[in-house]
């Protein structure tokens, strides 16, 4: 018989899934368990290590149901990035709850290390702006304030972990300690240029080499699977972090290629190639994907509002029932000029980093309503997108980079046709969205597939990629550069 499945364990924030995938690149069969959140205090936010695990063998077991192991080619693991975990590398229990990426407990740090002049340096070496965001000082609170970490760490029997390090630890019965190089990217200890630890980055955050896991290829062999937990010794030959391997789900091989996923928040990544580019724009450099020799970049821009607006107006205004009906609604929309909605609820991300920015409706008159509102809140989510496109198309001509020529698209948002209109409307791209718009799962499957032999290379997976609408920009392009001015000057006012 023909293995000729792969299964996807995708670890979010908010749900561990499974999916299996036919060798076609169809979904056959998945599983979702919900994640608790913990909020100990003020902008802190913890995961419990041994729920995720518990809920990755709990949905990994569902979504194989029925299908031989024996016909499994292997499985890839995707992850929330930057959420970090430190573990009893003899118990296998974590020593402390995981700080997940959204948590600020350590902001005040890294004021202290900007006061110093830290920061240009460590956007030199590790593509990322220095932020609590990213693992470092989140592993250096851990290793502070957890009793006797720091000298069990040094002798390498407390060990430490991305999701996906942590997952593979557990799958494999303890056997590989490994990351890839997309998650390790995140952490703001890697060297960007050689994909490696960086010394100087260890010492100032006080890490001992020997609690870090090895840095491997994302298409890479980590190890099998326990027999124990699924009855088989299944290969593990994909990992990428969630952004990235939705770009690989998305097929952006080639430089100039982009992605931009709408969930709660918006990712944009567009692949710069083999060589790194750093941001004049506040963008991040970050690890694509490393396969044999081929080292692939990216930049990355983020929004922290995007589908979480269409939430706000069904939770907090109760002017829709459900997502879904924010489409039928913003149809309905008259023109309402001048009338903006800028979703800074926790501050507003790239290219402006303002934490301290607030939510504002800007330009409302007597005659408009529910409808006109519901339709700039999603406007606001493309005008945001257009931000970001901008300041990568500077960053992109500044390293002698082609221009962007089509948006691809998934997250939860793109069902929504009249969106994925006004998203080529208002940033003149044609707009792209695929057949599956689980990405990130399928992009780590594609991993997976890659090492398993089932794709032969890259350009194999892109054709699988398949189109299910294309949506052409139908603004002129004053119109769009009109309206988009006054986005400008509405967020001026904000900031
Ligand atoms: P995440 O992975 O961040 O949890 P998903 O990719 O599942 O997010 O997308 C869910 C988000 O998409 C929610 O914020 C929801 O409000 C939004 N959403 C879902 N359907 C629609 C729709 N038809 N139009 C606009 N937004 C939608």
């Amino acid at each position: 018989m023909k293995r000729s499945f792969l299964l996807a364990l995708d670890q979010g924030t908010t749900s561990t899934r499974a999916i299996l995938f036919g060798a076609d690149g169809q979904p056959r069969r998945s599983h979702g368990v919900p994640l608790r959140q913990f909020y100990p205090a003020n902008g802190w936010v913890e995961h419990d290590g041994a729920e995720i695990w518990q809920a990755a063998l709990t949905a990994c077991r569902r979504a194989m149901l029925g299908t031989p192991k024996s016909r499994i080619a292997a499985i890839g693991v995707t992850n929330q990035r930057e959420t970090t975990l430190i573990w009893d590398k003899a118990t296998g229990k974590p020593l402390h709850h995981a700080i997940v990426w959204q948590d600020r407990r350590t902001a005040a740090r890294c004021d202290a290390l900007k006061a110093k002049g830290w920061d240009s340096k460590i956007v030199r070496k590790t593509g990322l702006l220095l932020d609590p965001y990213f693992s470092a000082t989140k592993l250096e609170w851990l290793l502070k304030n957890v009793k006797g970490a720091k000298a069990k760490a040094r002798r390498g029997d407390i060990l430490f972990g991305t999701m996906d390090t942590w997952l593979v630890w557990n799958l494999t019965g303890g056997k590989v300690h490994a990351t890839d190089v997309s998650n390790a990217s995140r952490t703001m200890l890697l060297n960007l240029k050689t994909l490696d630890w960086d010394k100087e980055l260890l010492k100032l955050f006080g890490i001992p080499r020997a609690m870090l896991p090895d840095v491997r290829d994302s298409a890479g062999d980590f190890g099998v699977t326990d027999k124990k937990l699924f009855g088989a010794a299944i290969p593990i030959l994909g990992v990428a972090g969630d952004q990235q391997a939705a770009s690989v789900g998305q097929a952006c091989f080639a430089p100039g290629d982009v992605k931009s996923t709408y969930g709660t928040g918006c990712f944009v990544l567009v692949n710069t190639g083999a060589a790194i580019t750093h941001s004049k724009n506040r963008l991040l450099a970050t690890s694509l994907y490393r396969r044999g020799n081929s080292k692939i970049y990216a930049i990355e821009g983020s929004i922290f509002i995007a589908g979480a607006v269409v939430q706000w107006l069904r939770d907090a205004l109760s002017v829709i029932p459900n997502s879904r009906a924010v489409e039928a609604l913003a149809r309905r929309a008259e023109p309402a000029e001048g009338l903006y909605f800028i979703p800074a609820f926790t501050g507003l991300g790239a290219p402006y980093w303002n934490p301290t920015a607030r939510a504002a409706i800007i330009g409302l008159t007597r005659d408009m309503g529910k409808a006109e509102l519901a339709r700039a809140a999603l406007d606001a989510v493309c005008y945001q997108t257009r931000d970001l496109l901008e300041a990568i198309a500077a960053d992109m001509r500044g390293a002698g980079l082609m221009k962007l020529r089509r948006l691809k698209v998934d997250g939860g948002m793109v069902a929504n046709d009249g969106f994925c209109q006004r998203l080529a409307d208002l940033t003149g791209l044609p707009v792209e969205r695929p057949t599956v718009i689980e990405t990130t799962a399928l992009g780590a499957a594609y991993l997976a597939g890659l090492g398993a032999g089932i794709f032969k290379d890259t350009k194999d997976i892109a054709a699988h990629w398949k189109l299910d609408k294309r949506f052409i920009p139908v603004l002129k392009k004053r119109e769009r550069d009109l309206l988009y001015q006054g986005w400008r000057q509405a967020v001026a006012r904000v900031l």
